[in-house]
């Protein structure tokens, strides 16, 4: 039997790792235990690709006690004049580092390499992957289920596609290391881990002619200049402030997407193309202009196979042969999970809140367990606003934040500890309210936010992330 525990955090991911946090430093002397399957916290972080780094700024990454870089300003690169943004082994460091801390408290018990197998009656069920020894933990408050927005990733994903045992297929995880040996790439998938690996190849040396892009699908990135803090908070608010001016004069979704990119918050690689796909990532623009010199793109929908001299696709056939180093860039991602009530007897289920945002959401999430005794408070504090996947989520995910927005500019205690948050993209504004263009954005966000959430649920854009939860 493991130690009773008044908190059992199942995942140590930037969730469970940023929930734990707010939750220790909010309430009283209570006890946690996080369990993981993997050797360490860090969640995706272990597996990702060695050349990932966050695509938002470090500033407002990671777990609120703790900073992630030194928010400096990226002089050369694609992130030129942009603030730094951590790679993958600076992830895992902050989030080692943060878990270490939490043990320090000696309020945390880190249990990794266990899996949590569900409930009986003595318990909740942990396993020992070592050993295989399952053990139980009795659970005085709550389970805590930081998993359930778990998504997939090259690394660990079964591909939907087939590939010939001769057939050179690898994960993008690979890429770096076998890239030498081949004259030329297929890089397959539409999303930003695709362009990542466009990315690599293009910074390391690669004429645009040798990469194909089998990009089933075009997606819409939001220009990164809208998520830059600190200094340069006012681009956060004019971001802002287009979301609502679009959301306002909209008259259908197809319409608030070509007001969104003709304002210049949304981008896709190719103009030409209607894009449906929208994950929430982002690019630079010289990232956009660098993508855009590889010409040859396949739309040929999803690929089926991959044989030795040809892929065969959903619509149709392309040559190709052993010299060519087919990249797997496909994994889903974000999760696709419905809403469900982040707070349930006996359980917490972390979810987003705020649209793109996990960490700030999950410290959110930890502030509002600590400060607050009713579920139907709490619920109403923090209603789930499921991921994004296609355009049509855009007007429920924006609408929901804006309506908990509002919900929490009306408590004190909440705002009081927002304002604070290191997590909280828009927390230098305080100290550049003054600027002229911070003005003008904040303005004109005020004058159209009203009208543009009634517009979206006026046009019935906005659905209701879950039936059983009351809106007010
Ligand atoms: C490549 C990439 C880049 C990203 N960049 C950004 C960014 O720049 N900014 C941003 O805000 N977001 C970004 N995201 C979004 C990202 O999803 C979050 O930032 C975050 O890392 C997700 O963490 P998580 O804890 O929710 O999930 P995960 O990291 O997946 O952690 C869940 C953990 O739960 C464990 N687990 C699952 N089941 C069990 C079980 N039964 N028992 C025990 N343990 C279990 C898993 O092993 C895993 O370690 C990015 C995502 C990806 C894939």
């Amino acid at each position: 039997m493991l130690q009773d525990t008044d908190y059992l955090v199942v995942g140590a991911g930037a969730s469970g790792l940023a929930f734990a946090d707010s939750l220790v430093a909010e309430a009283d002397a209570v006890e946690v235990t996080i369990v993981d399957t993997r050797p360490a916290p860090g969640g995706h972080w272990l597996d990702a690709y060695p050349f990932v780094r966050l695509h938002t700024p470090s500033s407002y990454y990671g777990v609120s006690s703790l900073p992630l870089g030194a928010d400096e300003i990226d002089l050369a690169g694609e992130n030129a004049g942009y603030y730094e943004r951590a790679t993958g082994q600076e992830v895992r460091e902050h989030f080692a580092a943060a878990a270490e801390r939490l043990a320090e408290t000696g309020r945390v018990r880190m249990l990794t390499g266990h899996e949590h197998l569900g409930r009986d009656s003595d318990g909740e069920r942990i396993r020992h992957l070592g050993s295989g020894e399952v053990t139980r933990v009795k659970v005085r408050r709550k389970v805590v289920d930081a998993r359930y927005l778990e998504g997939s990733i090259p690394a660990t994903h079964a591909p939907a596609f087939g590939v010939a045992a001769d057939a050179r297929c690898v994960p993008v995880n690979d890429l770096p290391a076998v890239a030498d040996s081949a004259s030329s790439y297929a890089v397959i998938g539409s999303g930003k881990t695709a362009a990542d690996a466009c990315m690599w190849l293009l910074e390391n040396g690669t004429e645009p002619d040798r990469i194909r892009w089998v990009r089933p699908r075009e997606a819409w990135f939001y220009d990164r200049r809208h998520f830059q803090p600190l200094a340069q908070v006012a681009g956060i608010v004019e971001g802002l402030a287009l979301d609502a001016e679009a959301g306002a004069a909209a008259t259908s979704v197809e319409n608030l997407f070509e007001r969104l990119e003709g304002c210049g918050r949304l981008l896709r690689i190719d103009p030409s193309r209607p894009a449906a796909m929208y994950r929430g990532t982002m690019l630079s623009l010289p990232e956009l202009q660098a993508l855009r010199q590889i010409q040859d793109v396949v739309r040929l929908g999803h690929v089926r196979r991959i044989e030795p001299d040809r892929i065969l696709l959903a619509h149709g056939e392309l040559a190709t042969d052993r010299r060519t180093l087919h990249v797997d860039c496909t994994a889903f991602g974000l999760s696709d999970a419905p809403a469900t009530p982040i707070f349930q007897p006996g359980r917490i289920v972390l979810q987003q809140v705020r649209h793109l945002s996990p960490c700030f959401n999950s410290a959110l999430i930890g502030f509002v367990e600590a400060g607050r005794e009713d579920d139907e408070d709490k619920n109403r504090l923090c209603p789930p606003n499921p991921y994004p996947h296609s355009v049509e989520d855009w007007p429920r995910m924006i609408a929901s934040t804006w309506r908990a927005e509002g919900r929490w500019l009306r408590e004190p205690d909440l705002s009081g500890w927002i304002a604070d948050s290191r997590l909280n993209l828009l927390g230098a504004l305080p100290d550049h309210a003054g600027e002229q263009s911070v003005q003008g954005a904040l303005k004109r966000y005020l004058t159209n936010v009203g009208p543009a959430t009634a517009q979206l649920e006026a046009l019935g854009l906005s659905r209701e992330p879950e039936p059983h939860i009351t809106i007010q």
